[in-house]
């Protein structure tokens, strides 16, 4: 498990998100190339993935899709859950907290942090919103392993450093400022401008083929 790459780990949560939407549509088995075809990738490259997590289908019926899903359930949960917390509560932080409200049971959000007098103490979609001061005791209380970075991006630096200090295990930056981490903790970034340029690109190549 220690030696899945990171990509390998991406595609597995994707898999594992296709596979119950075909689980409540009465699927009971799957072939790679099935799955491939759904995640715009090659059938090699599923079963390699799933190789990686020991896991083998048959050549007549493919993978059982219910073992699959909890045998990558195992991979990537821990049997009580982790917690996270927002910081930063404003449009895409709380846009988060309602999107995964109610939605995961192994990854909940459990608090946000913000400065404005505004958002502290009030309660968005069941999520209590505390004081940025508050961070160390309340990740320590409430036993919190990841942190969401929704604030502007000026802060971000300044957040990963409290964040650390504060315990907090693995990091998601959803701010355009890249931030440094010491190396155990889990640092992932996503700039949605990258993302955006990149298919504008495309856009503008396939326009001109
Ligand atoms: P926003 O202004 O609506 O929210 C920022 C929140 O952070 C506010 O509630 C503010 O009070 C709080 N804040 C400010 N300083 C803080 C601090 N030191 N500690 C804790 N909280 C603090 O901004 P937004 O649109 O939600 O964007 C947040 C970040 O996400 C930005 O860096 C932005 O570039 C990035 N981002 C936003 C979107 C989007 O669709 N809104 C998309 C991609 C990236």
């Amino acid at each position: 498990m220690n030696k899945l790459p990171d990509r390998t780990v991406e595609r597995l949560s994707q898999y594992r998100r296709s596979l119950l939407n075909c689980l409540s549509k009465g699927k009971t088995h799957i072939f790679s190339h099935e799955i491939a075809g759904m995640h715009h990738i090659t059938p090699v490259q599923v079963r390699r993935d799933i190789m990686l997590i020991g896991y083998t289908g048959t050549l007549r019926k493919g993978y059982d899709v219910k073992e699959l899903i909890d045998l990558i359930g195992k991979i990537l949960d821990t049997p009580d859950g982790q917690k996270v917390a927002i910081i930063g509560v404003g449009n895409l932080g709380q846009a988060l907290i309602q999107y995964f409200s109610g939605k995961r049971t192994k990854l909940s959000i459990v608090a946000g942090f913000d400065i404005h007098p505004e958002k502290v103490n009030r309660v968005y979609a069941g999520v209590p919103c505390y004081h940025l001061d508050q961070l160390q005791d309340i990740v320590k209380k409430d036993d919190i392993e990841i942190a969401i970075i929704t604030t502007p991006a000026e802060e971000s630096p300044r957040i990963a450093e409290m964040c650390v200090i504060a315990g907090v295990k693995g990091m998601l930056n959803y701010t355009p400022k890249s931030i440094n981490v010491p190396p155990h903790v889990y640092l992932e970034e996503y700039d949605m401008t990258t993302s955006l340029e990149k298919v504008a690109f495309f856009v503008k190549k396939n326009k001109m083929m």
